[in-house]
């Protein structure tokens, strides 16, 4: 072979590699349920949004009982209020502290009234900000233990992650009357947690569940399979009238808001809708393990 030729080659070769490594790994595999196609990244675009959407505050509002919507776009933060002082779930990003204060003040709080921090998952765009947040309010800070050592190492600007308490699954946080319940329901993290309460709204009892996600990741070991299974088991059995999540995507919060209206049956009360999150994403994580199988 000639040396030009050689080196033709070597460049086509190099191009092939090259275009194929452009592309990523494929975005696959595909599921439907109820009509609607997803794909791994189909599902992240919808629970993350642009960089704009993850830091611009959505209008602060009720959801129902004590229980208020302080986040962003696409980044789920939930403030409970009690008489004797408030609970903050998820504070997001570290850079969104001071957008969630201002959406928390705009609803006629005060930040300095939050006194236990919670988190749903120990992921940076869920739980990154808990360090400054607990520098700002003076709040404890509690954990389910599988997700310790996740935000042990998670250090923004070199602080030290806080955890004032560790919780395990079962326990329950109360303060002023509230009572939320930690479902240990893991697979996306070690310790990715399900937060239940009942509140009253119009004199009637609701059963809220603040869902955690149940996303799987491209591989599934057979240690994460097992606490998906028992996780997708243990949601289906919650009593549930309220769905939320750590993503608004994940329980069509901005449908909702559009149909809050005065007078109006409350839209966050969604019974029929309490396990659709869950069965897109039970679907996805049976696809991921039938593509890989069990390694
Ligand atoms: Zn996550």
């Amino acid at each position: 072979m000639k040396a030009d030729m050689k080196a033709t080659l070597a460049t086509m070769l190099f191009s092939l590699v090259a275009s194929i490594a452009a592309q990523g790994p494929a975005d696959h595999p595909a599921v439907t349920v109820d009509g609607q196609t997803y794909t791994p990244a189909s599902i992240l675009a919808r629970n993350m949004g642009s960089a704009e959407d993850q830091e611009t505050a959505f209008p602060p509002h009720k959801v129902i009982g004590n229980i208020y919507y302080v986040g962003t776009r696409t980044l789920s933060s939930f403030l409970i209020v009690t008489p004797q002082g408030n609970i903050l779930i998820d504070t997001t990003y570290e850079r969104n502290a001071g957008v969630i204060r201002k959406s928390v003040e705009q609803l006629g709080f005060k930040f300095s009234e939050i006194k236990i921090l919670l988190g749903n998952h120990a992921h940076g765009d869920h739980q990154e900000g808990d360090a400054l947040v607990k520098q700002m309010t003076g709040a404890q800070v509690m954990a389910m233990a599988e997700d310790v050592p996740a935000l042990r190492a998670m250090k923004p600007g070199g602080k030290e992650h806080p955890i004032d308490k560790v919780l395990h699954d079962g326990d329950t946080v109360a303060l002023g009357g509230a009572t939320l319940v930690a479902h240990l329901t893991a697979g996306h993290t070690p310790g990715a947690t399900t937060w239940t309460m009942k509140v009253s709204e119009s004199g009637k009892s609701y059963d809220v569940v603040f869902f955690t996600s149940l996303r799987a990741g491209a591989v599934v070991t057979p240690a994460v399979a097992a606490a998906f299974d028992r996780s997708f088991a243990m949601v289906r059995s919650m009593p549930c009238d309220v769905p939320l999540g750590d993503h608004p995507a994940q329980y069509r919060m901005q449908e909702k808001y559009a149909r809050l209206k005065t007078g109006a049956p409350n839209p966050f009360i969604d019974k029929a809708g309490c396990l659709t999150e869950a069965r897109i994403q039970e679907a996805m994580y049976r696809a991921v393990v039938a593509e890989h199988g069990h390694p």
